[in-house]
């Protein structure tokens, strides 16, 4: 392959990246932007492997083997409810290819620069290190934080603000020594200390988030691995890889943007921390104190959804915890079939990672024009009679509104109490992801239907069809 082709190659990877981009944002045209993203995947990888790559064959082959056989297995076996934590390790794995690739370059023995074009090369290494350690170590602890390995807890450190602003001072001073030694034939010592430094902020700034707060640092930290990419896109001299690194990077902070506006936050007061503790405070206290809860039968939930005209269904993580996405699509055909009006209402970080809703609903080929933005229907809750609360918490939960003290306070949700009557489908008392207990279960209008999603949904099915 002639430099020519491989550039062309790499136009037409970048155009169908995008195109796989502006796809995504659309649930109706998601399935063909994954396409266009997978085509220029594959042209890129075949362009940079039969076009600029000249020797080490073997590793090359052992390495896409290796990358390859790990991918495979992962998509195999990978349920959905793990998707999050596994995107949160593939970013840890961008964050640490910069750092090798990073370091590979430093210590290249081949390269040849000079003057200011070094100077130039050598910050790129640099930044290229500096963001890839920090979202290698960021990323690993969102992994603990979202596959429960870690607790939600903010850990504070004392002065931490001031602790972030030191190490900052210290990464750019230890540049300074860095790029001056690199130009005197060393350098290492800083480059290393700096990667150290790195990866403590990283470790840092993500344990200090509270679990409420987690959306902005899983979208925050896909925004890393794009600079990251990018970074390592510069060391490398890729154009490919600074383009589609810009991509990533750049639709990563707009997808930030749009989770801080969903939960109320301002973005730097999230990244400072020490939102959203779970101390369970704020929440109303105890399940005791509130009052009783109403449970009712999955026999009783069934007449009471055919009896109603409108229907609003509101899904949370322990949907996808219970799969029960296939039971929904069922039980709303057949209520659509009886003349109910059954929309669903989308709340903007429902699960554990942005639009995990409504990939489960198109899972289950729930019909795209009922499942609906919680812009587009937070206003219809008191036009509704019965909204049906499947494996959602923190997304329904009216102390965000009552409580000032609340971890979630401030963060919109979806007045589900203003309809005539809410069913809440969950197994226990237990709270949800942010750990604030949920006035909302103990509402005169609220019914209890207690058990895994999936098997109280079979049954309210059952009974919809007799
Ligand atoms: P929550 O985590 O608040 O609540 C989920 C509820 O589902 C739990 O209360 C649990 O109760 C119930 N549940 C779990 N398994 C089952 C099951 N098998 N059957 C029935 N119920 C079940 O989820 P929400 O979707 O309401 O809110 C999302 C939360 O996650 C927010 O706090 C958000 O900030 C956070 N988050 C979101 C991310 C995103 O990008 N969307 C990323 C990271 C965090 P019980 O145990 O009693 O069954």
């Amino acid at each position: 392959m002639t430099i020519g082709m491989v550039q062309a190659a790499y136009i037409i990877a970048t155009i169908l990246f995008i195109l796989a981009l502006g796809g995504l944002s659309n649930q109706e045209t998601a399935r063909r932007g994954n396409l266009y993203g997978m085509a220029g995947m594959g042209i890129a990888l075949a362009a940079t492997v039969f076009g600029i790559v000249d020797g080490n064959y073997i590793l090359l082959i052992l390495g896409l083997g290796a990358g390859a056989a790990i991918g495979i297995k992962l998509a195999r076996t990978v349920q959905m409810t793990q998707m999050p934590e596994l995107v949160a390790i593939l970013h840890s794995l961008v964050g640490l290819a910069a750092v090798f690739v990073g370091y590979a370059t430093f210590l290249d023995p081949s390269a040849k620069f000079y003057g200011v074009e070094k100077t130039i090369h050598d910050i790129e290494i640099y930044v290229g290190v500096l963001i890839g350690a920090l979202t290698f170590s960021g990323s690993v602890i969102a992994f603990g934080k979202l596959s429960g390995r870690i607790g939600g807890n903010p850990v504070l450190l004392p002065a931490r603000h001031w602790l972030n602003l030191g190490l900052g001072l210290i990464a750019i001073w230890l540049g300074t020594l860095f790029v001056e030694g690199s130009a005197a034939g060393g350098g290492f010592f800083p480059l290393f200390l700096m990667t150290i430094i790195a990866l403590a902020f990283g470790v840092h700034m993500v344990v200090a988030i509270g679990g409420a707060d987690m959306p902005v640092v899983v979208s925050m930290l896909n925004s890393y691995s794009g600079w990251a990419a990018s970074a390592t896109g510069f060391m490398l001299s890729n154009d490919l890889l600074i383009v589609t690194g810009a991509l990533v990077g750049s639709s990563g902070a707009i997808l930030s943007y749009i989770m801080c506006r969903a939960m109320n936050r301002k973005f730097l007061n999230v990244i400072a921390g020490g939102f959203g503790t779970t101390t369970g405070g704020g929440g109303g206290g105890e399940a005791g104190e509130q009052g009783e809860v109403v449970a009712v039968q999955a026999e009783e939930v069934s007449e009471m959804l055919a009896g109603a005209k409108n229907v609003v269904i509101v899904p949370g993580y322990g949907m996808a915890v219970a799969q029960a996405q296939h039971t929904v699509n069922e039980i709303t055909r057949t209520l659509r079939d009886k003349g109910v009006n059954v929309r669903f209402a989308i709340h903007p970080v429902a699960g554990r990672m942005p639009g995990h809703m409504n990939v489960l609903l198109a899972e289950a080929r729930v019909p795209y024009d009922i499942v609906l933005e919680m812009d587009e229907i937070k206003d219809d809750f008191p036009e509704t009679d019965v909204s049906v609360v499947i494996g959602a918490n923190d997304i329904v939960n009216p102390s965000a509104q009552d409580e000032p003290d609340s971890p979630i306070a401030g963060m919109p949700v979806l007045e589900v109490w203003k309809g005539s009557t809410t069913i809440v489908l969950k197994r226990s008392m237990a709270t949800g992801y942010a750990g604030v207990q949920n006035p909302l279960f103990f509402k005169d209008n609220t019914r209890m239907l207690f058990g895994d999603a999936k098997q109280t949904l079979d049954a309210v099915l059952r009974a919809l069809q007799q």
